[in-house]
């Protein structure tokens, strides 16, 4: 109204000028990202157009950021995040259950065990609110189970992702016991003991005369049959499996895993509290090692093979790690721990695993594994004295070591695993492709820019991809290399896993 001269802000150079050949600004903060967002596209693209604004005349600085968008929204990384965001939401529909079944509400939890898996599992119930009843062996094991929830908490506390009274908060929410009995009143019980199947028998049986009519029984198995544990109950229809990942505080996945008699009140109320306490769940069916660790298995599998044809831990690694993994199997077993579900006193020295624990060495635990860790960076360095004992154990297995090339690798670690998918899918073990790509974005840290393995399939050509597996089956053989008739057929086809759906 006063006819001002009106500044465009295109023409303002005064804040831009103070960064103006300072080029450190953008290569400190690339560095500070770096691995948050490494295999990312867009953020270091959101870097450059910021640049641009910075050095280039304005309509150029336009141009670029132009030009970049074009290219990110038509390629491979937009669409495949594009799709999985709706895989997510997919993965909540389940086509056999109404809308309107009811749930059970679940007002308290009681978890089994205070392991490595029940103190996270009890801590995501603790975080939305929810008082949980945590049940140990003995007095030792609780306090020390508890323990490390506290820790845990602090540790949040002092880096501020949760306010400083949240920690006693949630710790009252938490009532230690080592009487099953206090899980009477409890809505749902989740057990997350051994990985033993006569020991969850028992439990369940046990839990059976404790538990209130219509709670849900869970366990938290690995890769358990769900229907056996559920035969061990007078009801069946209660029993389901809740698969957290490792740590349970964190790994966003849940599979939820259906049994034959579990009730559509018990998948819905097991779905809906996924939701409540933060997780990404999928149902998945009864088979051994379910989606995730199913397919997994298949990659191990082949990984040990190559590592006796003469490829090495750390080769091996950094095909996955380059793909967009975190961290490569070797890796994985080593911060795991080399020896879970290993004994000296039955090891036979029948796979690598099983030679490296018999050498003493038991991952990043003890600073040697398949790599050796320096002792205060916890870097690891690839160890001549492994490279030695797997080609001495390919020697005695009669395996002839040769170059094995990247691609290979890339293959023989990801094709079986497609391969796998395909055959869930078949079963029905999985409702629709998309989940799978759920399970093991949220679960294994499969790289979201690469959709999960059914998309990751589809864009390669899954033509292809069978053609291959075919050619692997004949040089290589194993039941896992034998094509899936479904992936053959939408290979033929020209159809796709992702969208396929039971
Ligand atoms: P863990 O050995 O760390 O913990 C098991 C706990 O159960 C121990 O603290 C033990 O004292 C307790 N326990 C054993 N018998 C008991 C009983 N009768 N009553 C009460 N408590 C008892 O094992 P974990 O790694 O936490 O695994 C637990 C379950 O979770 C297993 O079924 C495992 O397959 C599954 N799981 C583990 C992981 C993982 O990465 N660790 C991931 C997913 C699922």
């Amino acid at each position: 109204a006063e006819s001002l001269p009106l500044a465009k802000v295109r023409d303002r150079a005064d804040k831009v000028a103070e960064v103006k050949d300072h080029p450190e600004i953008f290569s400190d903060f690339r560095a500070e990202i770096a691995r948050r967002t490494r295999g990312f596209l867009a953020p270091e693209y959101n870097i450059r157009c910021i640049e641009a604004a910075v050095e280039l005349p304005f309509e150029e600085g336009l141009d670029v950021e132009r030009r970049l968008f074009t290219e990110l929204m038509n390629g491979p990384q937009s669409a495949a995040q594009r799709y999985y965001f709706f895989a997510e939401r997919a993965a909540n529909k389940i086509p056999d259950i109404p809308k309107d079944t009811p749930l059970v509400d679940i007002q308290k939890c009681g978890v089994l065990g205070a392991g490595t898996m029940g103190g996270g599992i009890a801590m995501n119930f603790a975080n939305v609110g929810i008082p949980v009843t945590i049940v140990e062996r003995d007095e030792t094991a609780l306090e020390r189970g508890l323990g490390v929830v506290r820790k845990n908490y602090e540790r949040s506390a002092s880096r501020g992702s949760i306010p400083p009274d949240a920690v006693e908060e949630r710790m009252g929410l938490i009532t230690g016991s080592t009487d099953k009995a206090d899980f009477a009143d409890c809505d749902m019980v989740i057990e997350a003991v051994f990985e033993d199947m006569e020991l969850k028998k028992s439990i369940f049986g046990e839990l059976d005369t404790i538990c209130k009519p219509g709670a849900v029984l869970a366990s938290n198995t690995s890769a358990l049959d769900v229907n056996e544990i559920a035969a061990s109950t007078s009801r069946p229809e209660s029993v389901i499996g809740m698969h957290f990942f490792s740590p349970a505080n964190v790994m966003k996945l849940l599979e939820v895993v259906r049994g034959d008699k579990s009730s559509d009140t018990v998948v819905a109320t097991a779905m809906a509290i996924a939701k409540k306490i933060n997780k990404v769940a999928a149902l998945v069916g009864v088979c051994n090692g379910f989606v995730g660790n199913r397919m997994l298995f298949m990659r191990g599998a082949e990984a040990e093979k190559m590592l006796l044809e003469g490829a090495t831990p750390a080769q091996i690694d950094s095909v996955l790690y380059d793909f967009g993994f975190p961290m490569g199997p070797f890796s994985m077993s080593d911060l795991a721990g080399l020896d879970i579900g290993w004994k000296e006193e039955t090891s036979s020295g029948s796979t690598v695993r099983e030679i490296l624990c018999e050498s003493g060495r038991r991952g990043q635990k003890n600073g040697r594994g398949y790599y050796t860790y320096d002792a205060e960076t916890r870097a690891a360095t690839p160890d001549p004295e492994v490279e030695a004992l797997i080609k001495a154990f390919a020697v005695g297995k009669g395996v002839e070591q040769r170059e094995v090339s990247d691609q290979e690798i890339l293959e023989r670690l990801l094709y079986p695993m497609i391969n796998e998918g395909a055959k869930i899918l078949d079963e029905g073990i999985a409702i629709r492709g998309s989940d799978i790509d759920v399970v093991w974005v949220n679960g294994y840290g499969w790289p979201v820019y690469r959709g999960g393995p059914m998309h990751w399939a589809d864009s390669v050509g899954l033509a292809e991809i069978a053609a291959k597996i075919n050619r692997y089956a004949q040089s290589l053989g194993g039941k896992h290399w034998e094509i899936s008739p479904l992936l053959a057929r939408l290979a033929d086809e020209g159809g796709r896993l992702q969208t396929f759906s039971n």
